[in-house]
């Protein structure tokens, strides 16, 4: 199979395009190097600088005999989502639409979408099942509830079949070291954790420590991006042999608090993090986890990377 990644050169993005390039796809990566990084270009795939926001770039890039799409390029700090809409609206939102656009000119039938945990809001129940109603609490979780509205419009219209990937937390680094590009003024725990103790910022904030969890810190579900990239490949072969569309969670089904990562990352590093308590951030729910059962029904796919050592050892031999 020949698969376009757009958004290739990122953080998911490059993970994914390791593990199609292991299981002998062919792949072409189009990233217009906004966030991404030319680190993590890989030299076994063939790389087309340009933005899903260039409708006829996007549109020569797939008319290069592509078999099948993985959309990661898209904006995904929540935090910015709030404070500049316009630029979530049009990237991922109108960049999105030209994608579609794009599959149903040049007649490519599968997309698989990197999706997000964010669509769901406050929980109303745990685990996550996929059935849960979806009432985004920021523009960035709107924007990933509606292009799955729009993939099941283009799937009735256009016979564009989809895998939707709802990831948890995406966290840790290729365990092999392939992958070396660091991302760019981090908005989530782990890298924000991993430049506080090797002095690249002077402390941290723990935002809230009075949730009714077990120490009062925030639980969230982390998985590790060499699963979310397996579970890429796995969608592609289902696509391969399926003529229908799916929505899955990618989780591990186990919490952890801000203190218990924080903590772990002191004891396996030998370094003190430095970090002071600071007030709730508006729109954190207290507890988040998945179920990934139906991920597991439909592609065989379950974490095997997402222990909490690997993830941070792992991400810790980057920053070190
Ligand atoms: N968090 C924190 N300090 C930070 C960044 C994040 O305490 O500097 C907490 C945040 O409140 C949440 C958890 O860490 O409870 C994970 O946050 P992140 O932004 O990584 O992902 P989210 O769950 O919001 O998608």
């Amino acid at each position: 199979m020949k698969i376009l990644v757009l958004g290739g050169a990122g953080y998911i993005g490059s993970h994914v395009v390791k593990d199609l390039l292991a299981n002998h796809m062919e792949v072409v990566v189009y990233d217009d190097l906004s966030t991404g990084s030319q680190q993590n270009l890989f030299e076994k795939a063939e790389f087309i600088k340009g933005s899903i926001l260039d409708y006829p770039a996007l549109l020569s890039a797939m008319k290069k005999n592509i078999d099948a799409v993985i959309l990661l390029a898209g904006k995904k700090a929540v935090g910015e989502s709030m404070e500049n809409p316009e630029k979530y609206a049009l990237n991922n939102l109108s960049g999105n639409i030209n994608v579609l656009n794009a599959m149903a000119e040049s007649g490519i039938k599968k997309i698989v979408f990197s999706s997000s945990a964010a669509v769901y809001g406050t929980p109303q129940y745990l685990p996550l099942d996929e059935n849960h109603p979806l009432n985004p609490m920021s523009f960035y979780g709107f924007t990933k509830a509606e292009m799955e509205k729009y993939m099941q419009w283009y799937d009735k219209l256009k016979g564009i079949k989809f895998v939707s990937l709802r990831y948890f937390n995406a966290v840790g680094y290729d365990e092999e070291g392939s992958i070396r590009g660091l991302e760019q003024n981090p908005q989530n725990l782990l890298p924000i954790v991993m430049e506080a103790i090797s002095g690249k910022r002077n402390s941290m904030s723990v935002f809230g420590n009075d949730y009714d969890t077990r120490d009062g810190t925030c639980i969230r579900d982390y998985i590790h991006v060499s699963d979310l990239a397996d579970a890429h490949t796995k969608a592609l072969l289902y696509l391969d042999k399926n003529e229908q569309s799916l929505v899955l969670n990618l989780g591990t089904e186990t919490g952890i608090s801000v203190l218990e990562i924080i903590k772990e990352t002191e004891r396996l590093t030998g370094k003190t993090v430095p970090y002071k308590i600071a007030p709730r951030r508006p729109g954190d729910p207290a507890i988040v986890t998945a179920s990934a059962k139906k991920a597991f029904d439909a592609l065989g796919w379950k974490a095997t990377h997402s222990g909490l050592e690997n993830i941070i050892l792992s991400t810790w031999r980057l920053y070190q």
